[in-house]
């Protein structure tokens, strides 16, 4: 590789970096949030880590995947650690899909942090934060 395009491409890869941490990320950095592993086997999507994302979130399995279910429409189901949905999902997309879910339903929106807990209460959905103490209603029944 001749010198000026491996500098190039140190130049570049230190653009992307920079641009991974400036954008939404940072809002949730103090989450640690997994990346998602998702592959395809024959027709089926295999979310291999999914199992990391409740715990990492502090919200329960099931919630998470019924708001997968719903934005992916589909109907995957849990397996030990992995979820499996039906048809061919887009792999990168798990990525957002779980960015959004932690803007909508685990950052406070008062104050932006993530230590956050769900309460219910004549049905509708709140979210409580433990630093500042609003009290946020969620809209939908994922969190
Ligand atoms: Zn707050």
């Amino acid at each position: 590789m001749p010198t000026q395009s491996k500098i190039d491409y140190e130049k570049l890869l230190g653009r992307l970096q920079q641009n991974v941490s400036s954008t939404n990320r940072r809002e949730v950095s103090r989450l640690e949030i997994p990346d998602p592993q998702v592959i395809w086997i024959g027709q089926r999507t295999i979310f291999r880590n999914f199992m990391e994302f409740p715990k990492a979130l502090r919200r329960e399995p099931e919630k998470l995947l019924l708001y997968l279910n719903k934005e992916l429409a589909s109907a995957g189901y849990i397996a030990g650690d992995r979820v499996i949905f039906l048809g061919r999902k887009e792999p990168s997309s798990f990525g957002a899909l779980i960015d959004r879910y932690v803007k909508d339903y685990v950052i406070c929106p008062v104050c932006g942090s993530p230590d956050t807990r769900t309460e219910k209460s004549k049905k509708l959905g709140f979210l409580l934060c433990e630093a500042c103490g609003a009290r946020s209603s969620i809209k939908g029944n994922y969190a």
